[in-house]
């Protein structure tokens, strides 16, 4: 899965197989540059400071979220210093065109010390995961052969609650990630991703291409792989490496919290009404319980004794 999505990422747009949020409607990374500007004030408004994004596509969120805080929070903006995690030199490319003064990265270890906000969305599910199967003994793992899974016998300790033949799936890279943030002294982190909110055994390895569901296995780097993240083993992550949990928050709720039904409304008014309707439509969509409100879902982590960010206050 690392190969064939670093293959898939190197080469391919990935944005003809799939749209995400940022790309259906521009209040989302607004409102979430509204989010950090919060966040920093909760911070101290720490000077400077490390505005973060991992796997930022083509640079729409971090660019709707700079022209949000401009206006809003001018002094938020001249604290901040862009840094983009981004593997693949094409999309780096295309974020270029949008956000030029940015610094890059190729992993999360190498972002500057220092106070830090850092945004994700999309970003966690697009890592490798390892698939377990359940056997009467113990567990067997899932290694691809030939463009098929084969079973092989794995020494492992699975603390999940799983029948013969059930799938369980571990992401470890996502685990690492998480606790390296949460590690990391005024670090607030907001992942937006789809997954359960409990972990439960199932295959959640799904591949897009031209916006239909494919094959996983099949024509590997040719199709987006993806799988569920386990929010509750990456808050068990996070709490191991000394931060605090907030979420995992369906994203309508998270949004509604935030003021995104608010901005949209502001925005449609000042709007010809075609473009009025298609910011209205893009944040239904982000927000409905059955279009991508509850499978989605937010998750902070917040190192440094903070309040609750916005959205994740207890009701
Ligand atoms: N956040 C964007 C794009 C999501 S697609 C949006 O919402 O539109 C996943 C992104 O993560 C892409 O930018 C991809 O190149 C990047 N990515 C995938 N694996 C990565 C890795 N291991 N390290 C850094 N970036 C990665």
């Amino acid at each position: 899965m690392a190969r064939a999505n670093a293959a898939y990422y190197a080469a391919r747009n990935p944005f003809a197989d799939f749209i995400t949020a940022p790309e259906i409607c521009q209040g989302f990374g607004e409102v979430l540059g509204l989010w950090a500007a919060i966040v920093w004030q909760n911070m101290g408004r720490p000077a400077p400071v490390v505005l973060a994004e991992a796997g930022p596509g083509r640079g729409t969120l971090m660019q709707d979220a700079l022209r949000a805080i401009a206006a809003a929070a001018p002094d938020f903006r001249a604290a901040l210093a862009v840094h983009l995690v981004e593997t693949s030199p094409r999309l780096r490319d295309a974020q270029r065109t949008r956000i030029p003064d940015a610094v890059w990265h190729g992993d999360i270890a190498s972002l500057p010390a220092g106070p830090m906000i850092l945004l994700a969305n999309e970003f966690l599910d697009a890592l490798p995961i390892r698939q377990f199967v359940r056997t009467k003994a113990g567990w067997n793992e899932h290694f691809v052969q030939d463009g098929a899974f084969v079973e092989q016998p794995a020494q492992i300790d699975i603390p999940l609650a799983a029948q013969p033949g059930e799938i369980v799936e571990i992401c470890e890279p996502a685990r690492a990630i998480v606790a390296h943030l949460a590690a990391r002294p005024q670090t607030v982190c907001l992942f937006v991703d789809y997954g359960p909110e409990h972990s439960a055994p199932g295959d959640s390895l799904q591949a897009l291409r031209d916006g239909r569901p494919a094959a996983p296995l099949a024509a590997p780097g040719t199709a987006d792989l993806t799988a569920h993240v386990d929010f509750a083993a990456l808050a068990h992550a996070a709490q191991m490496g000394g931060a605090a949990v907030y979420g995992p928050v369906p994203q309508g709720v998270f949004l509604a919290q935030i003021g995104l039904p608010a901005r949209i409304d502001r925005l449609a008014r000042r709007a010809p009404p075609a473009q009025a309707m298609r910011l209205i439509a893009g944040a239904r969509r982000l927000m409905e319980p059955h279009a991508m409100g509850r499978l989605f879902k937010t998750f902070a982590i917040c190192n440094g004794a903070l309040p609750p960010p916005p959205g994740f206050d207890p009701a």
